[in-house]
Formats: C-alpha cells, sequence, structure tokens
C-alpha cells in the first residue's frame, strides 16, 4: 500500500493519506518523547513495536465488540485504519495509583482503585493538556452527555478486557490513555495502545514495562520494549 500527502506528524506517529477516501494510514516512528516533549530521543525499531501491539490489542478488543479504527498491518510500522475526525480529549483509565494521580493528589503510588477511575484531559501540549470534569466537556461541545456516557463505556469495556488479558500475562494494567474520534455519526476508538501509552507492572518483579522506562531513566528501553511487544504477540500466557 502506498503512502500518500501526509496529513499530520505528531510527537511519534504520523498520518498519511491512501488513494481511498476515509482510510488512511499510521506510520509509527522510531521517535520517543517525554515531558510534553521536553525529553526526546530516536530508538531504533520502538515504531515496529508500538505498531504490532497496538495491533494486537485494537485486534482483540474488536473481538470483544468494542469498535476500533483498525483495519490491518499492512507493514512492521504501518497501520491502516479508518479516518476519523479526532476528538481532544486524553481518556485515562486507572486501576492503581501511579504517575501525575500520586503526584498531584494524597494517595500512594501503588494503591489499587476499584472501581478503576476515568480521568479526561483536554489535549493540547501548549495548554499542558490540562484536566476537564465533566461539565467543562459539554460546555467546551468536545462532546453532547450522552456521547460523554458512551465515550466512558467503552473505556471501561476496554479496561475490562486489557486487564484480563495483561492478567494472564502476569502482568498489571496499572493505568492507560485512550484517544476517540467519529466516523460518519459513530464514535470509535483511535490513535494507539501501546507501551507509550500504557503502564505496566510486571506482577512478580514490580518493574516497569512501559515508558516510564525511559521517563524516568529506569534502564534498556528498547530491551524492554522488544520483551513486552514479544509477550503480548504471542497472546494469553
Ligand atoms: P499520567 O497522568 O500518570 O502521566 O499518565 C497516565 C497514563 O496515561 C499513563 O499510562 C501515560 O502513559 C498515559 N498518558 C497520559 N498522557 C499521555 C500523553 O500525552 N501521551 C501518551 N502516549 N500517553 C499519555
Amino acid at each position: 500500500m502506498q503512502k500518500g500527502d501526509l496529513l499530520y506528524a505528531g510527537k511519534a506517529k504520523s498520518v498519511y493519506r491512501t488513494g481511498r477516501e476515509g482510510v488512511v494510514l499510521i506510520e509509527f516512528r522510531d521517535d520517543i518523547t517525554a515531558f510534553d516533549g521536553g525529553k526526546k530521543d530516536i530508538l531504533e525499531r520502538k515504531g515496529c513495536f508500538n505498531a504490532s501491539v497496538s495491533a494486537y490489542l485494537f485486534r482483540l478488543l474488536e473481538e470483544h465488540g468494542i469498535p476500533t479504527h483498525f483495519m490491518d498491518l499492512v507493514e512492521d510500522r504501518l497501520m491502516r485504519v479508518r479516518a476519523l475526525t479526532m476528538i481532544p480529549l486524553e481518556v485515562i483509565v486507572r486501576n492503581v495509583a501511579a504517575g501525575s494521580m500520586s503526584r498531584n493528589y494524597p494517595i500512594a503510588e501503588g494503591t489499587p482503585l476499584n472501581p478503576p477511575v476515568i480521568v479526561i484531559d483536554y489535549k493540547d501540549d501548549s495548554r499542558h493538556d490540562p484536566m476537564l470534569n465533566d461539565d467543562l466537556i459539554v460546555a467546551l461541545k468536545i462532546l453532547t452527555p450522552e456521547e460523554l456516557t458512551r465515550v466512558k463505556d467503552i473505556a471501561l469495556q476496554v479496561n475490562s478486557v486489557l486487564v484480563r488479558f495483561f492478567s494472564s500475562l502476569g502482568i498489571t494494567l496499572v493505568d492507560f490513555k485512550l484517544e476517540f474520534g467519529r466516523a460518519d455519526g459513530e464514535i470509535m476508538l483511535g490513535d494507539e495502545i501501546s507501551m507509550d501509552s500504557m503502564r505496566l507492572w510486571d506482577n512478580r518483579t514490580g518493574e516497569s514495562l512501559d515508558k516510564d522506562v525511559y521517563r524516568f531513566s529506569k534502564g534498556d528501553v528498547m530491551e524492554v520494549y522488544r520483551r513486552v511487544a514479544e509477550k503480548i504477540c504471542a497472546g494469553e500466557g
């Protein structure tokens, strides 16, 4: 499949037109960034690992009836997807307190959250992705109240499927970030689900198996990404 014109280049992915209306290609590049782009590097083959993990997890979610933009992986870092009008939200689901939650609120890292906590941020690096609440999301006309209910419902369904899947691999799904978009009036999951957007802890050792290894220089990022990608793509453990 030929890449057409570049439509958009983000911090780690680029989106290209295809010959088909309503279908685009997402290229997972080797760029890795953290802290609003304050830390950045290029790590060889990182894009391939994130693309294969995203493809695996999107397929898994589709099997469970969750609507996603995923069509197929056409090359090792190139994913064919339905074109979406993206909704500028980062929908974060948390099963265990970590990261910004423990930094910003009096709750120790590692505290289980049951039921899971949904946090929704406004996706805008220039504003440092400020947290929203339901009233703000509706007031800003980002979603209708009905759409907001639907987005939260899908996010919790995704969480149920992924928690079960990672548990079978001996991994705790601590938290993750989703992005949604619209196509033909339907809201569906877009973007990626990868080691860049999830927080994963090894159940046995407590070791980070995600971008925290890069954010906080905890070790060999690519060795971790390769190991986790192999484990995920080998399926249930
Ligand atoms: P935190 O709010 O603790 O920084 O992040 C919570 C979860 O959402 C983590 O799994 C983190 O990787 C993900 N996340 C939050 N913001 C972003 C973002 O801008 N980009 C990506 N890729 N993931 C994010």
